[in-house]
């Protein structure tokens, strides 16, 4: 049993009395994962004779904490990889290297910058594949 570990035991395709929290995760990862994983069933259901076993379902939280907190750490990879490479060039920032149209969000570069970042690497995911 997995009594004495909070994280544990959140499956992924059984949610009745279990914490809403990971609701939106875990159905996104039944469409994305389960639905091509070779443990599932043709129609859908995980076909583990245990699916609370499957390490996606026994570590859920765990997963989304890391995942969500590599991304936080990469957003600011990227904004200080853009400070550095394009805003050092742009003559909107003063004398002291800042810039009022950062600060006012009036500069779409630093608004959307993790929509561009997901249009870039979306482009990126198309060429690796051979679709682009
Ligand atoms: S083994 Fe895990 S990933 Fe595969 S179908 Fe079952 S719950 Fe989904
Ligand atoms: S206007 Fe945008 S690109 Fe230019 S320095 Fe400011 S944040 Fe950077």
């Amino acid at each position: 049993m997995r009594r004495g570990d909070p994280y544990r035991g959140w499956p992924l395709s059984h949610t009745d009395g279990v914490d809403d929290t990971y609701r939106d995760y875990r159905e996104a990862l039944r469409r994305r994962v389960c639905a091509v994983c070779l443990d599932s069933k043709d129609d859908g259901a995980c076909g583990l004779a245990s699916p609370a076993d499957c390490a996606v379902e026994q570590h859920l939280p765990r997963i989304v904490e890391a995942v969500l907190d590599v991304r936080a750490r990469r957003d600011d990879a990227y904004a200080a990889a853009i400070e550095a490479r394009v805003c050092s060039h742009c003559s909107e920032r003063d004398g002291l290297g800042l810039c009022q149209l950062r600060r006012d969000g009036r500069c779409a570069l630093a608004v959307y910058l993790p929509l561009i970042v997901e249009a870039i690497e979306e482009v990126e995911a198309r060429r690796d594949s051979g679709q682009a």
